[in-house]
């Protein structure tokens, strides 16, 4: 029998398991190493609804283990390494990764190194945001945690939602927007003010979207503050409050200040002649990365790390189509080339504002709140999580 092609894919979030997936399903001459730091998939896209209600959501929806959703495939076809890639070396083709520790922390044998060889290499290392490395605001975990229980840091961050009265978000996105929704119908009185740098709400949305957003929220009892930015918070450990100084010289006092905005890429392993000056990797429209502007044939990038401006998840799946066939194509020597769009993707943006309605647009329509409910707001999509697992969302 041939030698099995080596497929090594960094990230085993959305973008990763997805390409895996499907590769294991297209071709049974690749054998595919998916590293990632934790072996749960968490889908943080339900985020705003289980960290302020922690009971509407059980983990069981938003946490799935990553060996489980494998284990159809034997040892020589997939092999989950449980760590983060520290280095990619071309001249031998192999990532270092710093193995974790075991995931129940019983251990105390400090993380080894190991290396992996591979003939292509998927780097979907995605992003994360201030407020899951703790360095803006209360620490909450919006986009997976390295090496740390995710568990333990989403029971912190509903812990210290739950008992916050006076809160402050920064930023008027969709994430702000959202957990503004959410707080403003937890149990517990609760002032909530949304603070947003642009003249709007939601920008980048249709305007009847960013107008119904304001007074949605309006409704609930939400001060929202428009073309004001936080300028500096700081957290009293005495008092355990935050101190939050905004552009227009007021301080506001409170006891949770939640940081929504900001996009970190998570880079620290890949060379730089593959970033951008924002740190994002740089793709052609097969998504091979450019390597000072040529087109790796070893290499791919898919999700949040790539240089595509639009980070969501909504984009993964027809980018790990593109990646997984041109991989098996390459494999197979059909010739076969696949390309990604993305403009041909419709922009669209789905906002719940609390459980029962919200806002948003798909194209030029507008969904109106019951249609927000069914979309999103009823579970926060999490009826696509086993799906993301599996590589079967489209
Ligand atoms: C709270 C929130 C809500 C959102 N809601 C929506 C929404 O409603 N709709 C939508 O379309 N998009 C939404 N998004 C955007 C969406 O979450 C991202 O587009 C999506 O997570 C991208 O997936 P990814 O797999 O590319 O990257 P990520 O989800 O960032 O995953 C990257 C993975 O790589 C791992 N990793 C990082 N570095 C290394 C390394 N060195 N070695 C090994 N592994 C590594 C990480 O631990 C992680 O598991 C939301 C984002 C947030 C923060």
């Amino acid at each position: 029998m041939a030698k099995l092609v080596s497929v090594v894919v960094i990230g085993g979030s959305h973008a990763g398991l997805a390409v895996s997936q499907k590769l294991l399903r297209q071709t049974a001459r690749a054998k595919i190493t998916l590293i990632n730091p934790s072996d749960e998939y968490y889908f943080n896209i339900a985020a705003p609804r289980f960290l302020v209600k922690p009971k509407s959501l059980p983990p069981s929806r938003y946490l799935y283990s990553i060996p489980d959703a494998f284990r159809d495939y034997p040892a020589d076809r997939f092999t989950f390494i449980k760590g983060l890639v520290t280095e990619i070396d071309y001249a031998t083709k192999s990532v270092s990764v710093t193995l974790a520790m075991n995931s129940a922390g019983a251990t105390t044998t400090p993380p080894t190194a190991a290396s992996f060889g591979f003939d292509y290499l998927v780097i979907a290392s995605g992003s994360t945001t201030p407020a899951t490395l703790g360095q803006a605001g209360v620490r909450l975990p919006f986009k997976p945690t390295a090496f740390e229980d995710t568990r333990k840091a989403i029971h912190e961050a509903q812990e210290k939602l739950s008992a916050a009265q006076r809160i402050l978000i920064g930023g008027g996105g969709p994430l702000g927007v959202e957990i503004a929704g959410e707080l403003a119908e937890a149990a517990g009185p609760k002032k909530v003010t949304v603070v947003s740098r642009t003249s709007v709400l939601l920008e980048g949305a249709t305007a009847p979207v960013q107008r119904t957003a304001l007074s949605l929220l309006h409704r609930r009892n939400v001060d929202v503050l428009t073309g004001v930015t936080v300028v500096d918070a700081v957290y009293e450990a005495h008092t355990q409050t935050w101190t939050v100084k905004l552009s227009t010289g007021r301080t506001y006092t409170v006891d949770a200040y939640i940081a929504t905005t900001g996009t970190i890429p998570n880079n620290a392993f890949i060379p730089k002649s593959f970033l951008n000056a924002q740190g994002w990797v740089n793709v052609d429209k097969e998504l091979r990365v450019l390597d000072n502007g040529v087109s790796r044939s070893d290499t791919y990038a898919i999700g949040d790390i790539t240089s595509y401006p639009y980070r969501l998840l909504s984009r993964v799946p027809l980018q790990g189509e593109t990646v997984a066939a041109n991989i098996v194509g390459a494999i197979e020597q059909k010739g076969q080339v696949a390309t990604y769009s993305a403009k041909a993707q419709k922009k669209m943006m789905v906002v719940p504002v609390g459980q029962s309605t919200g806002t948003g647009h798909l194209g030029d329509w507008t969904l109106f709140g019951c249609l927000v409910w069914f979309f999103k707001g009823k579970d926060f999509l999490t009826y696509k999580g086993p799906k993301f697992l599996l590589g079967q969302s489209s």
